[in-house]
């Protein structure tokens, strides 16, 4: 087939879709079932299908127990899905891998390791040289406010602190896709506010695709491009809803009109779950 270009794209029909439209994360029908300690199975995902494009900032919204850390920890490679697939960059996910960079709630950092020696570990380990360490390591710890910090240990580090680390080591390793569990579900609130900024800001310029997990409908409404609302008993995607506020995102936009009825639709959609299990 001859090449397609974006000028004569759309007079062709049918055409496939260039390779750079395709989304960053594609969910293809993926089930998760646990065995019951006493016999039998508990189906935690059911029938979980979605893609994220390329460059979005994904929030999956849910109550406790719908299955949100395990649809993070399959795509992570960490578990393997009873059904279905799910592919990054368009490659199936077999295993762990550094091309998805990870960020859990509770802290991950090595403590008996430096802030650099922390975010600089998986450059080591792919054997790159010392020098551009340095510069990427550099550029990262800057990025997350933390100059004037790198040779502190991690266990010398406030939460928040170890936060912005786990944000600059994830993002130094350069992956097709950031995975953050709940990353803030530990911190204070006037803590927690400024790391939502803070994230922000590093997305915007790292452009990186991100799939983002919490509890939190603020949150959710405050960092995503787009909320997918999931439901529980069994875990599933319930709604897809675009996120209609403009960005630069600032704390002030929660009073807004268009923030406040997004809020009052994904505590429906979440209620009427709740509801159900009665
Ligand atoms: P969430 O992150 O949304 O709170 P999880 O993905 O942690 O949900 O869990 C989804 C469901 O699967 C929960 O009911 C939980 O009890 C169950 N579950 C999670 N991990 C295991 C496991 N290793 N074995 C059995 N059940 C599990
Ligand atoms: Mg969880």
């Amino acid at each position: 087939m001859g090449s397609v270009t974006a000028a004569n794209h759309r007079f062709i029909e049918p055409v496939a879709a260039p390779a750079q439209a395709a989304p960053r994360l594609q969910v293809d029908k993926v089930s998760l079932s646990y065995s019951k300690p006493g016999g039998g199975t508990f189906t935690a995902l059911q029938e979980v299908s979605f893609d994220v494009p390329d460059q979005q900032f994904a929030v999956l919204v849910g109550p406790s127990g719908c299955g949100k850390s395990s649809l993070l920890y399959l795509t992570a490679g960490l578990a393997e899905p009873t059904c279905g697939e799910i592919y990054v960059g368009g490659q199936q996910v077999q295993g762990p891998g550094a091309d998805r960079g990870m960020v859990f709630q509770s802290y991950t950092l090595f403590p008996w390791l430096t802030v650099r020696q922390n975010v600089e570990f998986g450059l080591k380990r792919r054997g790159m040289p010392a020098a551009r360490r340095e510069e990427i390591v550099d550029h990262y710890v800057h990025e997350v406010g933390l100059d004037g910090f790198a040779d502190n240990y991690a266990k010398q580090l406030s939460g928040g602190m170890m936060q912005r680390v786990a944000i600059a080591r994830a993002l130094a390793n350069d992956p097709q896709i950031l995975l953050m569990d709940e990353p803030f579900g530990a911190l204070d609130s006037q803590t927690r506010l400024q790391m939502q900024q803070l994230l922000l800001r590093v997305w915007g310029n790292s452009k990186k695709t991100v799939l983002f997990v919490t509890h939190d409908i603020d949150e959710a409404i405050l960092l995503g491009d787009r909320v997918y609302v999931m439901g529980a008993r069994p875990g599933r995607i319930k709604q897809i809803l675009d996120v209609p506020i403009e960005r630069p995102r600032t704390l002030d936009m929660v009073m807004e009109r268009s923030f406040i009825d997004m809020k009052r639709e994904i505590f429906g959609l979440l209620h009427d779950d709740l509801e159900a299990a009665h």
